[in-house]
């Protein structure tokens, strides 16, 4: 028997949309575990916040630029990232989300959802995460080892209601998560592994307006729901999501490939009744 380890110090970990709220809950515990951290966002003024946060508690960390949905923005950060720590361990694809107008509710109809809207919502959490894969993917295919954790959500494993397209990208970054595993090991090398976490409800700002209601304060119908179906009876914490990331990203899950971790108060596992 080998050792276990969950030891992630001194790997270089690349966090996409790590300004945003969980993924800088992720970027700064990546950090304080020991990683090298490449804080990315399409907003570097926020990436830079997160990661001089870091750096100010003696961790290591950069911010980069990067737009997850233009190959030439992520090859040029991928560029940055090689220079300055000269390989990538970790991929954690983290830029995603949802908005109003691709969700249904009083006032659009799931007849009137524009286009737009729609694809803006599969682009970003689809192609968000395959294009920033294929980029970081080959440094990792070139290294011979690598780990990417995609970001998945409940709403994969069974639609949510109202979220169409973001239930459909979900549903899709699961689907990648074991194409892009099996890819990897039967292509590539069996140390590349693909996993992804599957969050439960955490209160962000994708969701307040559907879990919140903004004039009482109290929780929505749709929020009583979630509670509801969520054994736990609770949101979920940004730093609650960290340490199955770190147990996909470390040795400790090295005949790990091509799953979808669920942390999710047991949300997955109660039918409701
Ligand atoms: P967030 O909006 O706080 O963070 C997303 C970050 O991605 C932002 O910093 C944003 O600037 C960045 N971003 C947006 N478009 C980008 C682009 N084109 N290129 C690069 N960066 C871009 O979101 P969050 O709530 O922290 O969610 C993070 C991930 O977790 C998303 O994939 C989301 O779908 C997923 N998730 C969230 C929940 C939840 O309850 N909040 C549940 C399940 C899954």
């Amino acid at each position: 028997m080998g050792k276990v380890s969950f030891d992630i110090s001194g790997k270089v970990a690349v966090v996409t949309g790590g300004a945003g709220i969980l993924c800088s809950a992720m970027s700064i515990k990546l950090a304080e575990f020991g990683a090298k951290v490449a804080v990315l966002d399409l907003f570097k003024d926020k990436a830079q916040e997160v990661a001089d946060g870091i750096v100010a508690n003696g961790g290591d960390a950069i911010a980069v630029e990067c737009n997850v949905l233009n190959k030439e923005s992520i090859e040029k950060a991928c560029k940055e990232v090689m220079d300055k720590y000269g390989r990538v361990d970790i991929l954690i694809n983290g830029a995603g989300g949802n908005k109003k107008e691709a969700t249904t509710s009083e006032d659009m109809k799931f007849f009137d959802i524009p286009k737009d809207a729609l694809s803006w919502v599969l682009e970003l959490n689809f192609l968000g995460t395959v294009m920033p894969t294929q980029v970081f993917g080959k440094v990792m295919a070139d290294q011979g080892d690598g780990c990417v954790v995609n970001i998945s959500s409940m709403a994969a494993f069974t639609p949510l209601t109202k979220t169409i397209s973001y239930s459909a990208a979900k549903a899709a970054i699961s689907n990648f998560t074991q194409w892009m595993a099996v890819h990897f090991a039967k292509e590539y090398s069996n140390k590349i592994r693909v996993n992804a976490i599957a969050p439960g409800f955490l209160l962000t700002q994708q969701n307040y307006y559907l879990l919140i209601d903004k004039d009482t304060g109290e929780a929505t119908p749709r929020g009583e729901d979630v509670l509801f179906k969520t054994p736990m009876n609770r949101y979920g914490e940004p730093d609650e999501l960290v340490g199955g990331v770190i147990y996909l990203a470390s040795e400790a899950a090295s005949f790990v490939t091509g799953i979808v971790l669920p942390i999710d108060g047991g949300f997955l596992a109660f039918a409701g009744v």
